[in-house]
């Protein structure tokens, strides 16, 4: 077996020499594969991407028209140089993947960014065999546990109710991509009211809508007459929106973020949010911890967020772990 690692990092991404490849490239690079379309994993500028076909639609979006991008159906395997490449789905957004890598019997998947709870807006993350798991840890401490998600969709549309009846816009602040649109699909199973959003996530709506996933009627607030009340409405935005002149149009409002982080009380009233819903499309701390167990892994490289904390508790339990230099982000609180 060559003594190089089938993946490494360098100052371009994670580099499968063998293959002759870049996973998730942070700079310009020949062939770019890639895990999913946020913008920390799906950067500008790579001569020819290859990405799982149902995010194609979402990465022209953001890379625009030039861009050479290729898909790949699930499951489907693909030579590259001295490898064979496939996409797995890692139930994150809508197309996105994990990134199995063999190479004369030996497998490493990069997991890209994950979670293990249902979501009608994306493909369920499949568990994937293999010698070398690199995993996100974006929340991996033990304090980090979601809630079943109809109860914090109940939380949320009982929050809009509430504000309804007293004349406020809810003012909702959550990612563009992949956040947004998972909430308005739980949402539609418990009204088929509209909501406005921000400008920045219809056009993201759109893809969805044509992936056949169901979501709440949307209007983009930029194509509401001058004067629109926004007394009762439920407006989605991304928290970049937040503060700033854009607010002042909806009058009295109540604001919430939904996040992960919102688990952590303290962030919420430093944020200055109403409320905060607890809603992540990444792993939580048992779900991580039961993943590992489920694929088998011999080996568990970290990146993303508590990478330390969780390669040491895996050591500390006789697991082989390492950490992994990345810029990717997680999910960041703003
Ligand atoms: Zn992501
Ligand atoms: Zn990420």
């Amino acid at each position: 077996m060559a003594s190089t690692p089938l993946l490494r990092t360098d100052d371009r991404g994670l580099f499968c020499e063998a293959g002759g490849f870049y996973i998730d490239p942070w700079r310009p690079v020949e062939r770019a594969v890639i895990s999913h379309a946020h913008g920390d994993h799906a950067s500008w500028g790579s001569a020819a991407y290859l990405g799982a076909e149902p995010s194609v639609p979402i990465l022209r979006r953001r890379l625009g028209e030039a861009a050479r991008i290729e898909g790949v159906p699930f499951g489907e395997r693909v030579r590259m140089g001295g490898v064979t490449v496939s996409f797995h789905p890692a139930g994150h957004i809508l197309g996105s993947a994990q990134v199995r890598v063999e190479r004369g019997g030996e497998i490493w998947v990069f997991s890209g960014d994950y979670k293990r709870r249902a979501d009608p807006t994306c493909e369920t993350f499949e568990p994937v065999a293999c010698h070398t798991f690199i995993t996100e840890a974006t929340f991996a401490l033990p304090i980090y546990r979601w809630d079943d998600t109809p109860v914090v969709a109940r939380e949320i549309f009982d929050w809009w109710e509430a504000n309804r009846e007293a004349g406020r816009a809810s003012v909702l602040f959550c990612y563009a991509l992949g956040k947004a649109q998972r909430i308005l699909g739980e949402l539609a199973r418990l009204t088929d009211r509209s909501a406005f959003v921000h400008g920045s996530i219809e056009p993201l709506n759109e893809c969805y809508r044509r992936a056949g996933i169901a979501m709440l009627p949307t209007r983009p607030v930029s194509e509401t007459a001058k004067g629109q009340s926004f007394a009762g409405e439920l407006v989605l935005a991304p928290p970049s929106a937040g503060g700033s002149t854009w607010m002042r149009r909806f009058g009295p409002a109540s604001t919430a973020f939904a996040s992960g982080w919102m688990r952590v009380r303290g962030t919420r009233r430093r944020r200055g949010f109403d409320r905060g819903f607890v809603i992540s499309d990444h792993a939580d701390w048992p779900d991580l911890l039961q993943t590992f167990e489920e694929i088998g892994a011999e080996r568990v490289l970290t990146t993303h967020g508590y990478a330390e904390p969780l390669a040491r508790y895996l050591r500390e339990r006789g697991m082989a772990a390492g950490t992994l230099t990345t810029p990717f982000e997680g999910e960041t609180e703003d």
